[in-house]
């Protein structure tokens, strides 16, 4: 196998591109790596970073000055709880969750909720942000307003919803936003149109991850949505036999085995025992 680095697909290489240069099958996995943004006023401000972005630049090694500054996490998937340890790690005086449901709701896993409880997160739930105020450009305090919940909603949990009247003001330098990641179809062209499914995913062919475009497979978040390592491998798995199929038969489908059917009509006659006898 040969590993090409850095080499995005996008402006400069397009999967077109890698059709023309005579790559007969193409398995995009390229994750589920934008982050939804909060759609709050003061997103803009200079010290609003993405979770993912956060991440990313934590193990490239780079310098982010976090020093004895106040951090505040939204979210309260894996993202968030990475991004708040990360944060503390850097040097942060204060790291504060802010999560609009209960602790038992958060999508993260239960044990880094725990390890990040213990190594010195805050965490504060039935909490959302509704402004980010800054001071010159940056950030110097976000708004945030409480919740209750209410009725369940579809994801077999109850709703967070807002209680009027009881925001708050914390002075905080930093806002990190781990809400949730979605696909990011930027680098497709328009002869390269993967179609998506409503879940705004990659949609594909259930067994063999092929999508509406022939020799276009996708394996991982990309179809599956954010999930795990695991479930990004199976699919990988199921992707990988596609394209077996595919660049051997020309399809990605096993072929259907042929079922030929033989149509026969009998004649049943009164036979009588001593003839049926003597045929045997
Ligand atoms: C912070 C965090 C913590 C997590 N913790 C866990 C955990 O504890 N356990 C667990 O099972 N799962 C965890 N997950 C989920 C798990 O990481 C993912 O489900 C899995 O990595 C998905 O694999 P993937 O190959 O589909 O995508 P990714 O691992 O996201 O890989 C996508 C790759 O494609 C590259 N790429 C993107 N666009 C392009 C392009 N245009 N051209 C070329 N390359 C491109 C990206 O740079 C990236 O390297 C976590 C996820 C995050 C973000």
């Amino acid at each position: 196998v040969e590993i090409k680095l850095n080499s995005p697909i996008g402006n400069d290489m397009t999967l077109n591109d890698l059709i023309n240069h005579g790559y007969s099958a193409i398995i995009v996995a390229v994750g589920a790596q934008k982050s939804m943004k909060l759609r709050i006023p003061g997103e803009e401000l200079k010290g609003v970073l993405s979770g993912i972005d956060f991440l990313k630049d934590v193990n490239l090694g780079k310098e982010i000055d976090l020093k004895d500054k106040k951090v505040a996490v939204i979210g309260g998937g894996n993202v968030a709880i990475d991004s708040s340890r990360s944060a503390l790690r850097l040097g942060a005086k204060d790291v504060q969750i802010l999560y609009r449901r209960t602790k038992m709701d958060m999508p993260a896993h239960k044990e880094e909720i725990e390890e990040a409880e213990k190594e010195g997160i805050k965490m504060n739930f039935l909490t959302t942000p509704v402004e980010i105020l800054g001071n010159n450009g940056e950030v110097s305090s976000i708004k945030y307003i409480n919740m209750r919940l209410g009725e369940f909603d579809r994801s077999g949990r109850k709703r967070p919803m807002p209680i009027d009247g009881s925001e708050c003001i914390i002075d905080i330098d930093v806002v990190v936003t781990a809400i949730g990641q979605v696909l990011d179809t930027s680098f497709l062209t328009k002869d390269t149109e993967i179609k998506t499914s409503k879940s705004r995913f990659f949609e594909t062919d259930s067994k063999t991850m092929e999508t509406n475009i022939e020799g276009i497979f996708v394996a991982g978040d990309a179809v599956n949505g954010p999930a795990t390592i695991i479930e990004a491998i199976a699919s990988g798995e199921k992707a990988a036999l596609g394209v077996d199929n595919y660049l051997r038969e020309g399809m990605a489908k096993e072929k259907q085995k042929e079922t030929i059917t033989i149509e026969r009509t009998f004649e049943l006659k009164e036979v009588k025992y001593q003839e049926l006898k003597y045929q045997f």
